[in-house]
């Protein structure tokens, strides 16, 4: 694999590349679907682009706690692929997380539970054990069920950084205004490159569109349903390191542990249901003055791949199915190329998870080295796996930069700058959003600390802080 670091200079290679050439396979959307494509096309030795209108995992890929076997997923597939994420592709990304459930539904993912440990019953004293806040009429007969949990845009961001490893020509503020046509045929697509307003056709053998439920003024959005998601301090619910899953009308309540933080997600738009769901299950209502952070996604409805003309492919996936329908929609893409070969990212381990068991208990060893706090070693781990060296590196060269961010102590200043450096972020919006998030940084803070590798003057940051505020 080559240079996976995301840096300006490396947009600025690979948007030169994409004016001069034909690629095979020009992916549009860069959320965990369209990453995955890139990905699949280019570990076959295909040509690739990528283009995102915003930011990598910017739609919805880009929540800061996914459960990886959303119930909708088909189970054996769900659990085949979180079993591969949690050993191969991610290990440092994606971490087992317990989850109460009372009034569980009975689960074919309890009989198939792969990698994780199997579901208990809990007896009621130990359902309010792990889960304090829950209201003591709702804790006999849980049962505590694992699933695995993942930053969506960490996720969705290693998976484009090792697309680009593999060769792919990934840009971000690319946003597709119309397709190329010959005849029926799709032969490309028209791009408006947001950094500069420029206009850059991109021609290409197969379109594979990945824009989810936005659609982004193309026709190829899929259809989806609202999800409300609210973060949480985690003061305002009592509990540890269990979650809680709980069904509701249209699907589940889950309140998910985050770090310093608790993730709320209930189905539909509308924040006073969450609230009005919480308050049913807890003991004590949690106002709508605790929300954090609150959001509302349209997640897309089923998952698929479709041929809709020759050169244009569209798909959908959640999570867990995202890799093997990337692979379906390279197959279907490539149909008509000759001597392409079959998908090769089943045991793919991606950018992060190479040497992670060699990695994985050198945190004290590393620490020492560094001079920095073990703590902030093993958060660093589990964020960059065994790319932590190129954040050590900005230390060793900067020691300033081994200083926490005030504001967000589990952050240091050094990966703000690894942020733009090696991650992608071009605004300060990208990295509080998604490569900080729910760290509750001080944007002047971080704004000052990219100011100098993006090449912002005062005025530019000081928009952006605003902005960001
Ligand atoms: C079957 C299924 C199961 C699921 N299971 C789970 C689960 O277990 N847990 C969970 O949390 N979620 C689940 N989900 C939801 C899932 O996480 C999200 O739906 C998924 O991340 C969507 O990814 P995506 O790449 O398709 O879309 P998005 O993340 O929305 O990405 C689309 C991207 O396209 C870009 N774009 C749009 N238009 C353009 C344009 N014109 N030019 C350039 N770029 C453009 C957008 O900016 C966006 O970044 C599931 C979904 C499905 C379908």
């Amino acid at each position: 694999m080559g240079d996976t670091r995301l840096s300006p200079a490396r947009r600025a290679a690979d948007r030169a590349r994409l004016a001069d050439e034909v690629v095979d396979v020009l992916v549009v959307g860069g959320g965990l679907s369209g990453a995955w494509v890139a990905l699949d096309a280019a570990v076959r030795g295909l040509a690739v682009g990528l283009l995102e209108a915003h930011d990598w995992a910017a739609g919805s890929s880009g929540r800061p706690a996914v459960l990886l076997s959303r119930a909708g997923t088909p189970v054996r597939t769900a659990l085949r692929e979180r079993s591969r994420l949690l050993r191969t592709a991610a290990p440092h990304l994606v971490r087992p997380v317990p989850l109460v459930c009372p009034r569980p539904t009975p689960a074919l993912s309890d009989v198939l539970a792969r990698g994780l440990p199997p579901p208990r019953p809990l007896s009621r004293r130990a359902a309010l054990a792990a889960v304090p806040a829950l209201r003591p009429g709702l804790a006999a007969g849980a049962l505590r069920r694992w699933d695995a949990q993942v930053d969506g845009a960490r996720l969705t961001l290693a998976v484009v950084r090792t697309a680009a490893g593999y060769g792919a020509r990934v840009l971000t503020r690319a946003r597709v205004t119309g397709l190329l046509r010959a005849g029926d045929a799709v032969i490309g697509a028209q791009v408006a490159d947001r950094t500069d307003g420029s206009a850059l056709p991109v021609r290409a053998r197969s379109v594979v569109l990945a824009i989810g439920a936005d659609g982004g003024g193309l026709s190829g959005a899929v259809p989806a349903h609202p999800v409300v998601q609210v973060v949480l301090p985690r003061s305002a619910v009592d509990g540890r390191d269990d979650g809680l899953v709980l069904p509701v009308a249209g699907g589940a309540l889950t309140v998910v542990p985050a770090g310093e933080r608790w993730v709320v997600s209930h189905p539909g738009p509308d924040l006073p249901a969450l609230l009005g769901a919480l308050e049913r299950a807890l003991v004590r209502p949690v106002p709508a003055s605790a929300v954090v952070a609150a959001r509302v996604d349209r997640l897309p409805r089923g998952d698929g791949v479709s041929t809709r003309a020759p050169g244009l492919v569209v798909l959908a996936g959640g999570p867990a199915t995202a890799r093997g329908r990337a692979a379906d929609a390279v197959d279907a893409a490539t149909a008509n190329l000759p001597g392409v070969p079959p998908s090769r990212t089943a045991h793919l381990p991606l950018v992060g998870a190479h040497r992670w068991a060699d990695v994985r208990d050198r945190a004290p060893q590393l620490a020492a080295d560094a001079e920095l706090p073990l703590a902030a070693v093993g958060r660093l781990l589990q964020r960059h796996g065994d790319r932590v060296a190129d954040v050590l590196d900005l230390v060793r060269a900067d020691p300033r930069l081994g200083r926490p961010l005030s504001g967000a102590p589990g952050w240091l200043a050094a990966e703000v700058v690894h942020a733009v450096t090696a991650e992608g972020a071009l605004s300060l919006d990208d990295v509080l959003a998604r490569r900080t998030p729910l760290s509750g940084a001080d944007p002047a803070e971080v704004a000052a600390l990219v100011a100098g590798p993006l090449g912002w003057d005062a005025a530019r940051a000081a928009r952006e802080v605003a902005s960001a505020g």
